[in-house]
């Protein structure tokens, strides 16, 4: 198989979208600091559009940026620690279990790993060749982030033990937490080895090929535990407030002040720490918004057949799997698990699931993607 060109975005290779540049900046474990937060919607609201657009894998954009200005970001964001590596910035995607160490839900804590992992994988000149495509996910038992299907995956299996898990998949090698990050660095040095290619790990036809004993392989969780909405106790008897950000489009003035956010890959963010929860304008909790996703669509992206964001606001509902709405056959942002896809096409909306389509107006998508969501 050959490569064509890896396409993907960073701070340093800005994507030339229909509304302005286009450049993502990676959050590893989705986290960024309220310092870091405030350089970072400063510099939204003078070189782009003002707004936070929130991806998939817990990254953000800026959007809207004119033609020289990316210089002018990529230096700011450098100078705020946003931007540590020019060679490794596009293959610092690494998902992690929100709130993990927090709230008590998982068996161990990922925070540490992240870390680790996001310095060993710079520190790497090799690595640097990584697709901007391949995700690393660190679960600490809970079951959210293992279940995007990232390339390499590390799983809690309990409080001493992570489990490697490829492509969704557990390959049954174990790794003490400390000895994780290695088994995890060395299963993205073997797909470089063996890639001729290949953007991912999952379209490898041999696998991978690792050494080591292996145990009784687990079930890996397929649909992922999303992160509860509202006031969320933490351990140290403060809490975390968790809303979404409708169709991920994110005003960051509300959120100036805050110690820290945690983007999560479900168009959300956390807010942890608090000793009071203050209302957070732009930040919703109610269920309809839960699941409900949408790529750029027009005017951002040029291939978009139709306005999505609007068209998906327009005709939320409640329940059942999650929806996506994309302006093109490309449906980039989708999610990695079972959903209901509503794709733009010439002849009007489809609506999809598991191969069963159905096309129509605005009103009868609608109509049906409800129906989908609440039969399932
Ligand atoms: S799915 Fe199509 S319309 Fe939507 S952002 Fe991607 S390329 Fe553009």
């Amino acid at each position: 198989m050959r490569a064509g060109a890896d396409g993907c975005p960073g701070l340093v290779r800005v994507h030339a979208a229909a509304d302005g540049g286009l450049a993502r900046v990676r959050l590893p474990g989705g986290v960024i600091s309220g310092p870091r937060f405030a350089v970072l919607a400063a510099a939204a609201a003078e070189l782009g559009d003002g707004f936070l657009e929130l991806t998939s894998r817990a990254n953000v954009q800026v959007r809207g940026l004119s033609d020289g200005a990316e210089r002018e970001l990529g230096a700011r964001l450098r100078a705020a620690g946003l931007l540590p590596s020019t060679t490794h910035e596009r293959v610092r995607n690494i998902a992690a279990s929100v709130l993990s160490g927090r709230d008590g839900a998982g068996l161990l804590d990922v925070r540490p790993l992240v870390a680790r992992l996001d310095a060993e994988l710079c520190a790497d000149p090799g690595l640097a060749e990584l697709p901007g495509r391949f995700l690393f996910t660190l679960d600490d038992g809970r079951g959210d982030v293992i279940a995007m299907r990232g390339d390499v995956g590390l799983y809690a299996v309990g409080a001493d033990e992570m489990a490697l898990v490829l492509a969704g998949a557990d390959s049954g090698l174990r790794a003490r937490p400390e000895e994780a990050v290695d088994l995890a660095l060395s299963a993205a040095r073997a797909f470089l080895r063996v890639r001729t290619g290949e953007w991912r790990v999952a379209e490898l036809a041999g696998g991978l090929p690792l050494p080591g004993a292996r145990a009784e392989p687990v079930a890996v969780p397929v649909a992922p535990r999303r992160t509860a909405l509202g006031a969320i106790p933490q351990r140290d008897g403060r809490t975390a407030f968790s809303g979404l950000v409708p169709l991920g489009r994110l005003d960051p003035a509300p959120l100036h002040g805050a110690g820290e956010i945690i983007v999560t890959p479900w168009r959300g963010v956390v807010i942890p720490d608090l000793s009071d929860v203050p209302h957070f304008p732009g930040l919703v909790t109610a269920p309809e918004w839960d699941g409900l996703t949408s790529c750029a669509g027009r005017p951002g992206c040029a291939k978009s057949l139709t306005d999505v964001r609007a068209d998906a606001a327009r005709t939320r509902a409640a329940g059942g799997l999650p929806v996506h709405w994309s302006g093109c056959e490309r449906q980039c942002g989708r999610p990695a698990d079972r959903h209901v896809a509503v794709v733009a096409t010439p002849g009007g909306y489809e609506v999809r699931l598991d191969g069963t389509v159905r096309t129509g107006d605005l009103t009868a998508t609608a109509a049906a993607v409800a129906t989908t969501r609440r039969s399932e």
